[in-house]
Parts: C-alpha cells; structure tokens; sequence
C-alpha cells in the first residue's frame, strides 16, 4: 500500500490534479467471508487480511473524489481514477473496478492473491 501510494496515487494526483492526497478513502481490508458472499465460493481475499477496498480519495485543498460520483464522469477526477486503475495492476494482483461488475459499483478491490489463480484479473 505504501509503495502503491507513494509511486502511483501521489504522482497521478500532483500530475492530474496538480495537488496531494491526503486521504484515501477504504471500504474496508478484513472481513472473513468467501468471494461476493457465495457459500460455496471460495474464501474471498477479504478473509486473509490481503485485499483491500477503495472508495476514493480526498484531496488536500479538501475535495473529495468517489468512484460512485467520479467514475463516469469526464473530468480530471475521472481521469484520475483511471489512471489509478489502470496502474494498480503493478501493485496488486486482482484488479476489479466499476466495469467489471455491479457489486464493485462504489469501489476498487485491490488484492494480493497469487497469480496462478483462476480469479485473477491482471494480466501483467
Ligand atoms: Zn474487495
């Protein structure tokens, strides 16, 4: 996450947005429940502590970027948010975003799952 922010998020939002984040908005990391809650999925990455949720972000001057307003937007937020997108997939093994399906319609999913899995959305 460190890494993530520091060669990603800070330099997308000074280049974009011409401005710091401050904060970056989390839905949540742990939670121990298989993947979209199906009982007979697998247990989801949430489980192991090794993924994470993203809602959005809060910028110094105090404005707030969410993937729920922002994300189909076409404006520099938007612009923002997809080119966090586009570049998690250096930092993190699965990748699902607002395009992938409804149940992400509010927030990145970032995880470490291995990349021999069946579920992983990065190609890279
Ligand atoms: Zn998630």
């Amino acid at each position: 996450m460190a890494k993530w922010n520091s060669q990603s998020v800070q330099i997308l939002a000074k280049h974009i947005l011409g401005q710091k984040v401050t904060k970056i908005k989390s839905l949540g990391i742990y939670n121990c429940r298989t993947v979209n809650r199906r009982e007979a999925s697998n247990l989801s990455q949430h489980a192991y502590g090794l993924a994470i949720d993203i809602a959005g972000f809060v910028l110094a001057d105090g404005t707030h970027i969410n993937l729920r307003e922002n994300y189909d937007g076409t404006d520099k937020k938007r612009h923002f948010l997809k080119a966090i997108e586009k570049q998690a997939c250096q930092y993190f093994s699965t990748n699902i975003s607002p395009l992938d399906n409804e149940r992400h319609n509010n927030h990145f999913h970032f995880d470490l799952k291995f990349k021999d899995n069946k579920q992983q959305y990065c190609n890279s």
